[in-house]
C-alpha cells in the first residue's frame, strides 16, 4: 500500500492549524503536544463534553457524516489527523479531497478489520496466532475444529478493550458464542499462552525515517490497559526484533506518524503481532514523561513534515492508568517523587473509563 493523500509541502510553519477528528484524552494530548510547537488544534467531535475541546483554539461539534461541517473545518487547517481508528472511511475521504489528512485514510481500511488486518500482517512474512474468518455459525464449528480451543472469537471491527470477544473455552457452546458477539462478521483467533503482553510505538516521518520507541511491556485488567513498564521484560534480540517488526509494518503502510503494535511475547524468539493502532497509544503515555520527546510530540512533527526527533529515555518508566473511580485517589500521587499525574477532565467517571493516567520515572 502506498500512501495517495495530498501530503503537506512545504512543512507546516509555526502557527498553522492542525484538525484532529476525535476529541478523547488522546485528542487532548496531541493538541497540548502541539501548542507547545506553536501550532494551533482545531478539534472535530460528535460529543459535546469531549476533553480535547477544553484546550483547542477552535472546537466543531457535528457528526462525521456532516458534510457542511466538515466542509468548513477542512477550509480552517492545513492538515487533518485523527486519534481513534474508528473514522467512518467517507469522512476521511471526504477530507482527503480537501486538505491533507495524515496518516493516510486508506490505511484505515486495514487497520479497522481484523481479518484485513491479519492478512496484512502475516503477508509481511510476520507472525501472527492462527486465525480464521468466520462469517457464520457454520464457519465457527470448522474454525473451532481446524484451531482448536481455547480460543478468541472476535468481531472484525469496531472491538476495542477486549469489547466484541468471547473466549471459546472447552465447555463453551459456539451458538452462544456467536450470538454474544452479535452474530457479526468475526475472525477465531488461538489463545495465545504469552508470557507477556509488548509493544512499539513508531514514528514514520514523510522523508520514510522511522523512530522506534523502546519496547513497552504491557499488563490488562479486565481487557483494559493497566500499567505500562519501560524498558520491557525482551532479551536485547527480541527487543530489536520487535522494533523491527513495527518498522516494517511502518514503511509497508508508506505511513506517516505515529503509530504501535501490539505483540505477544512467548517463549524468547516468539513474537505474535496481536494488533496494530494507527494512532498514538495508551502504551506510549510514559514517553509525556519519561522521554525527550514524546509520542504526541513526534506525531505532531510527522504530520506537520517536521523531521522526527531522537527519543532518549530517561530511565526506567513506568505507567498506570487511573480507570473509573481510581481517579478519585489521584492526590495521593501529587507528592510521589519522580511522578507525574495526567488527568483527562471527564465529567462523568464511569467503571472502566481511562480518566487519567500516572508516570513514575525512577532513577537510572
Ligand atoms: P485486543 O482487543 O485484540 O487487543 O485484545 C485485548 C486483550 O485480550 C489483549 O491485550 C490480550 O490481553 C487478550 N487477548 C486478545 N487476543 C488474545 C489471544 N489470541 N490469546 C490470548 N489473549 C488474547
Amino acid at each position: 500500500m502506498t500512501a495517495t493523500s495530498l501530503v503537506p509541502r512545504p512543512a507546516l510553519e509555526p502557527d498553522s492549524t492542525i484538525g484532529i477528528l476525535g476529541g478523547g484524552q488522546l485528542g487532548r494530548m496531541l493538541a497540548l503536544a502541539a501548542a507547545r510547537l506553536g501550532f494551533k488544534c482545531h478539534v472535530f467531535s460528535p460529543s459535546p463534553d469531549s476533553p480535547a475541546f477544553d484546550i483547542v483554539h477552535r472546537v466543531t461539534c457535528a457528526d462525521y457524516g456532516d458534510t457542511q461541517a466538515l466542509d468548513r473545518f477542512a477550509a480552517d487547517v492545513d492538515v487533518v489527523t485523527y486519534e481513534f481508528e474508528n473514522v467512518p472511511a467517507d469522512t476521511a475521504t471526504f477530507l482527503a479531497a480537501r486538505v491533507p489528512v495524515l496518516p493516510d485514510p486508506a490505511i484505515l481500511a486495514t487497520t479497522q478489520d481484523r481479518l484485513v488486518e491479519k492478512n496484512f500482517v502475516a503477508g509481511l512474512g510476520i507472525r501472527t496466532a492462527a486465525f480464521a474468518d468466520v462469517a457464520s455459525p457454520a464457519h465457527l464449528q470448522a474454525a473451532i475444529e481446524r484451531i482448536g480451543r481455547p480460543a478468541v472469537l472476535k468481531t472484525r471491527r469496531f472491538g476495542y478493550d477486549g469489547k466484541g470477544q468471547v473466549t471459546i473455552k472447552n465447555g463453551t457452546d459456539p451458538d452462544a458464542a456467536w450470538r454474544e458477539v452479535g452474530g457479526q462478521p468475526c475472525i477465531l483467533e488461538a489463545f495465545v499462552p504469552f508470557e507477556r503482553e509488548a509493544s512499539v510505538v513508531a514514528a514514520r516521518g514523510h522523508d520514510g525515517s522511522v523512530e522506534c520507541f523502546d519496547v513497552t511491556e504491557n499488563e490488562h485488567r479486565d481487557h483494559i490497559l493497566k500499567t505500562s513498564r519501560v524498558p520491557a521484560a525482551l532479551s536485547d534480540a527480541d527487543a530489536a526484533q520487535a522494533r523491527r517488526i513495527a518498522e516494517t509494518i511502518a514503511q509497508k503502510f508508506g505511513y506517516v506518524g505515529v503509530l504501535a503494535v501490539e505483540m505477544f511475547a512467548l517463549r524468547a524468539g516468539e513474537l505474535l503481532v496481536n494488533e496494530i493502532a494507527p494512532r498514538v497509544h495508551n502504551s506510549g503515555h510514559w514517553t509525556l514523561d519519561g522521554a525527550s520527546v514524546s509520542q504526541f510530540e513526534e506525531h505532531i512533527r510527522a504530520i506537520a513534515g517536521w523531521p522526527l526527533a531522537k527519543p532518549i529515555r530517561h530511565g526506567r518508566v513506568e505507567m498506570t492508568n487511573l480507570i473509573g473511580r481510581e481517579v478519585e485517589d489521584y492526590r495521593r500521587y501529587l507528592t510521589m517523587p519522580g511522578v507525574a499525574v495526567h488527568l483527562y477532565g471527564k465529567a462523568a467517571v464511569r467503571p472502566g473509563r481511562k480518566m487519567g493516567h500516572v508516570t513514575r520515572v525512577f532513577e537510572k
